[in-house]
């Protein structure tokens, strides 16, 4: 997982006593994202490497339905080192609408890049992309896109034409007056080379789809592309095809992607297999959200669709961090839903509590071995863990059986012990560890009694706090 990706969001609601009392912004919430639109604007990770070299810029997600781009740019930021050169990626440029599964609930922005009326609810959004896209140092863009079926320059069939947008690389002219990178053709023609060489099956070929913009092409005029090269960037849109699923269009996206890392001389190194199976793999690999300056942890892996009584604080803000660029809460009624891209992958429902500030970290006996855990943290177990006796405090194992005490502390815990359906994950071998003192909760860990090896995270959020991420954003 990079370091630089922990986020830290607000939501911003008042909550009394277990009574929601709406804020007048969220009252009136036909579309329940509402609440959370100020935090919904799209990120920029700039991944740099310290040898110099040109900065490549990747852009995800301008169309909320189109998983296989979005996932692919999520990707580069969580899962690849970038050696030499630099790439900037924004992953989640309609954040809305991703979540909300919409091509664009504001209309399509991708038709925003001519003229936009200040009045349009995306000016601002156009008006940042814009500047990233001119910022002198960015040397090529790359606009990612699912479309539908298979582009061909002639028509063959009803899925396979010159109106079909999917396993194409858009070039809006052959050249652009830029120092480097002008041959636009070329490059594009390179980087299909490369794809058509690593095809899944022989029919979902790439091809070159050349727009001719400027010759009076109305619709792609519109287009954050054709805004590049008029500017004189270097940009190409990728298009892999929606009549895949999301990991095999994120499978082109990134043999695409890899081959303009090749072109631009950026070295790169990548940490799964590039392969339809490893990317879903990828895709979901160890995301988690941390609630309130990280009393609680969830990891949202193969999560449940429900976790229930998740101990919140009240009367006070609610504040998350995901480690992952695709992911968001939005607040939905009296619980809150966890989104990943389009995915809305499990509720939280609260129950609120006063909190308490006089622990920050329990003692652990895990298999014999003595730790020092702070809250928010996931231990690796592989038979048993024991919470010493605490003196001011009180451990509630969520779904321990064996006896009926309100105190797990100085209790030997197995597997065997709690109930399946109290776990996080659909597995069942993922446990809150929750510690109160008196009716104040006090934070939280999770035991993992699954076989995978954790990285030490304990050592790792540490040193990714979240003051050092809040900058980075
Ligand atoms: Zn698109």
């Amino acid at each position: 997982m990079n370091p630089g990706i922990l986020k830290l969001y607000k939501i911003k609601k008042l909550l009394y006593k277990g009574l929601i009392l709406c804020l007048l912004s969220f009252i009136t919430y036909s579309s329940t994202f509402a609440s959370t639109l100020p935090d919904l604007e799209f990120s920029v990770h700039k991944l740099s490497s310290k040898v110099a070299g040109h900065t490549l810029l990747i852009i995800g997600g301008i169309q909320g339905d189109e998983p296989g781009g979005f996932n692919a740019a999520s990707l580069i930021i969580t899962h690849y080192d970038i050696l030499s050169g630099n790439v900037w990626v924004v992953p989640n440029l309609n954040f809305l609408s991703i979540i909300n599964r919409s091509r664009g609930i504001f209309g399509d922005l991708n038709r925003k890049f001519d003229k936009l009326n200040s009045t349009d609810p995306e000016f601002q959004t156009i008006n940042r992309i814009k500047k990233l896209i001119l910022d002198p140092k960015v040397d090529l863009v790359l606009n990612l896109h699912d479309g539908s079926g298979f582009y061909r320059n002639a028509y063959h069939d009803r899925l396979h034409n010159q109106n079909r947008w999917g396993q194409c690389i858009i070039i809006d002219q052959n050249q652009v007056g830029t120092k480097n990178f002008s041959n636009l053709s070329l490059m594009a023609k390179n980087s299909i080379g490369h794809v058509n060489k690593h095809l899944l099956q022989q029919k979902e070929l790439f091809h070159l789809n050349n727009t001719d913009t400027g010759s009076g092409n109305l619709e792609m005029a519109k287009t954050l592309t054709y805004f590049a090269t008029k500017n004189n960037k270097s940009a190409f849109g990728i298009e892999a095809s929606k009549s895949f699923l999301t990991s095999k269009r994120a499978y082109y996206h990134l043999l695409a992607i890899e081959s303009f890392f090749n072109q631009a001389g950026i070295k790169f190194k990548r940490n799964f297999k590039l392969s339809e199976h490893h990317i879903k793999k990828a895709i979901d690999d160890d995301i988690q959200v941390a609630l309130n300056n990280r009393k609680i942890i969830l990891k949202i892996e193969n999560v449940r669709k429900h976790l229930n009584y998740i101990p919140l604080k009240k009367n006070s803000i609610i504040e998350f961090q995901v480690n992952n660029p695709l992911m968001t809460i939005v607040a939905s009624g009296d619980t809150y839903s966890v989104f990943h891209g389009n995915r809305q992958l499990t509720h939280l429902s609260p129950q609120y509590f006063d909190y308490d500030f006089s622990l920050d970290a329990i003692d652990m006996i895990v298999d014999g071995n003595h730790k020092k855990v702070l809250f928010g943290n996931i231990v690796s177990v592989k038979n048993a863990f024991m919470v010493p006796n605490l003196k001011d405090h009180r451990v509630n194992v969520i779904g321990f059986t064996k006896e009926a005490c309100a105190n797990e502390s100085g209790v030997m815990v197995t597997k065997d012990n709690i109930l399946k359906n109290y776990s996080i994950d659909k597995k069942g071998t993922l446990f809150r560890v929750e510690v109160y003192k008196s009716e104040k909760f006090s934070g939280m860990v999770l035991v993992d009694f699954g076989e995978k090896k954790l990285p030490d995270l304990n050592v790792a959020y540490e040193e990714k706090g979240p003051n050092i991420s809040k900058n980075i954003f």
